[in-house]
C-alpha cells in the first residue's frame, strides 16, 4: 500500500486508505471530493458484488456512476462463451475458447499515463492507518520466498521468467523451486495478470503453454462463480449435496495439525501451517485426503485453507475444493482417488520435501519415509522415530477409507 502511494505521489496524485463500510464510504468521499463518478476493478465473488451493486446504488442517488473496469482476469463474465453462448463448464474446451481469443490486445498494459496527469491530491490531509489499526496481528509465519509489494512481485517474476521452460515438469515437486509463488500478488493485484500472459504467449515450449493454461485455470473459477454464485455455498453438482459425510472432527484435528500419520500429507498441511502457502499438489493431496479418506466435508478444509493461504482466493480454492471433492465443475471423477503414497512416491521420490517438514522422519531411511509404519521397529529405533511415540501411526487404512467413500458418493448419486 505505502508502495503504491509513493507510486502515485511521484504522479502528481495521493491514496486515500478507509478502513469503513464501502456503501457508505465511498458515496461520503465521492461527495467530499466533488467528484461525478467513481472508477473501480471488477470482481466476480457474490459479497463483492453484492457490495459494489450496494456502492453503485448509492452513488446513483446522488447522480453519480460507478464504472467497473477488468484488471483481475484475463477474460471475464461473458467474454468466453460455448458456441451456443452458454457458460463453459467444462475446463479443456473453455481453455481452448481462450486461447482462440488470446491475442497481444489483451496483454498490453492498459495505458494509464495519459490519465495519470490528470491525477490531483485530495484538498485534505490523508493517513495511511497502521495495521494494528485495522486489526491485524503479528504472526509467526516463517519466511517464504514470496516477497512484498510490487518490487517483491518484480523479483519473483524475474526469477520466474529464467525458469518457465522448465515449468511444466518441475511445477509438480514441491521439493524444488519450479512454481512461480505469485499466487499472493496475483490475489492482491500487485502484479498484472497481463504481465504474466505475456511472459507466455508467442513463446515455444511445454512450460509457457502449461503455464498459459493455469492462467485460465483462474479465469475459468471466476467465471463460474460469476455464472453461479451458489457454488460458493454448495455442491456444484446437485447429487453430491445429498452426500452425509461422518465428519469425524477428531481426525479433523490431525489433519490441520499435519498429525495423519500420512507423511506427504502432513508435510503438506505444516507447510501451510508454517508458512501461508501450500504447493498445488499437496493442495490437492490433502484436500482428496480430507474428503475421500477422512471422509470429512469439503467446506470443514475449504475454510481452513482461507484462513491459512495467503493467497486465499474465493473462486480458485472453492474451484479446488470442488474439483478435488469430485462435487465441482469439471471435478475428477469421484471414483478417481488419490493414494497418498503413491503420490508421495511419484512427486516427491527422495522425501526432501517431508523430511524439510517432517522432522521426526529426518532420518527413516529410503523409501520408508512415505510409509514410515513399515518400518521393522529395530529400524525405527534406530531412525530415531518410533510409530506412535516420536510420530503418528496411520490415523485411517487408506485402502479401506477408499472403498468408504466409494459407497459415500455412490449411494448420493443413487438417491
Ligand atoms: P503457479 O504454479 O506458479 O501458478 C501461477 C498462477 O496461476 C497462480 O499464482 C494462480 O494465480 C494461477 N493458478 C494456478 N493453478 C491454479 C488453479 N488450479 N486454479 C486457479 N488458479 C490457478 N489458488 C489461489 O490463488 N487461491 C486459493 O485460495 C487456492 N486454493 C486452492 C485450493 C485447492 C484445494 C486446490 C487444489 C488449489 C487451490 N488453488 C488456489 C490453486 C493453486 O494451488 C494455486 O494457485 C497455486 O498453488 C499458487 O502457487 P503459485 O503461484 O506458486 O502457482
Amino acid at each position: 500500500v505505502r508502495e503504491l502511494r509513493e507510486s502515485l505521489r511521484r504522479s502528481g496524485g495521493e491514496l486515500i486508505v478507509l478502513h469503513d463500510q464501502a456503501r457508505d464510504a465511498i458515496p461520503a468521499l465521492a461527495q467530499r471530493l466533488e467528484v461525478d463518478a467513481v472508477f473501480c476493478n471488477g470482481d466476480y465473488e457474490p459479497d463483492a458484488t453484492a457490495r459494489d451493486a450496494a456502492v453503485e446504488a448509492a452513488l446513483l442517488t446522488r447522480g453519480r456512476r460507478l464504472h467497473r473496469a477488468k484488471d483481475q482476469a484475463l477474460f471475464e463474465k461473458d467474454e468466453v462463451l460455448t458456441r451456443a453462448g452458454r457458460p463453459f463448464t467444462v475446463f479443456t474446451p473453455y481453455r481452448n475458447a481462450w486461447l482462440k481469443l488470446m491475442e497481444p490486445f489483451y496483454v498490453e498494459a492498459y495505458a494509464v499515463a495519459k490519465h495519470a496527469r490528470a491525477l490531483a491530491p485530495p484538498p485534505f490531509p490523508v493517513e495511511v492507518p497502521s495495521l494494528e489499526a485495522l486489526g491485524f496481528a503479528r504472526t509467526n509465519l516463517a519466511s517464504f520466498p514470496v516477497g512484498t509489494g510490487m518490487k517483491g512481485a518484480a523479483r519473483l517474476l524475474a526469477d520466474f521468467a529464467r525458469r518457465i521452460d522448465g515449468y511444466a515438469v518441475a511445477r509438480d515437486f514441491p521439493a524444488v523451486r519450479g512454481v512461480s509463488y505469485l499466487g499472493v500478488h496475483n490475489r492482491f493485484g500487485t502484479v498484472s495478470i497481463r504481465k504474466l500472459a505475456r511472459l507466455a504467449l508467442g513463446r515455444e515450449g511445454e512450460g509457457a503453454r502449461v503455464w498459459l493454461s493455469e492462467l485460465a485455470w483462474r479465469d475459468f473459477y471466476f467465471q463460474v462463480l460469476w455464472h453461479h454464485p451458489r457454488a460458493a455455498r454448495e455442491s456444484f453438482h446437485a447429487e453430491f449435496a445429498r452426500i452425509t459425510w461422518p465428519n469425524d472432527e477428531r481426525l479433523f484435528a490431525a489433519w490441520q495439525q499435519g498429525a495423519t500419520g500420512y507423511p506427504l500429507v502432513d508435510a503438506g498441511m505444516r507447510q501451510l501451517a508454517q508458512t501461508g502457502y501450500m504447493h498445488n499438489r499437496l493442495r490437492m493431496v490433502t484436500a482428496s485426503f480430507l474428503c475421500k479418506d477422512l471422509l470429512v466435508d469439503w467446506r470443514w478444509g475449504e475454510r481452513h485453507f482461507a484462513a491459512h493461504l495467503n493467497d486465499f482466493d474465493l473462486a480458485a480454492n472453492n474451484g479446488g475444493w470442488q474439483w478435488s471433492a469430485s462435487t465441482g465443475c469439471d471435478a475428477q471423477p469421484y471414483f478417481r482417488i488419490f493414494n497418498p503414497v503413491a503420490q508421495s512416491l511419484k512427486f516427491d521420490p527422495a522425501g526432501r520435501f517431508i523430511r524439510r517438514y517432517v522432522p521426526e522422519l529426518a532420518n527413516v531411511p529410503g523409501r520408508f519415509v512415505h510409509q514410515p509404519w513399515t518400518l521393522a521397529p529395530l529400524e525405527q529405533h534406530a531412525a530415531g522415530c518410533v510409530i506412535g511415540r516420536d510420530y503418528p501411526a496411520p490415523i485411517v487404512d487408506h485402502a479401506r477409507q477408499r472403498e468408504k467413500a466409494l459407497a459415500l458418493y455412490g449411494r448420493a448419486r443413487n438417491d
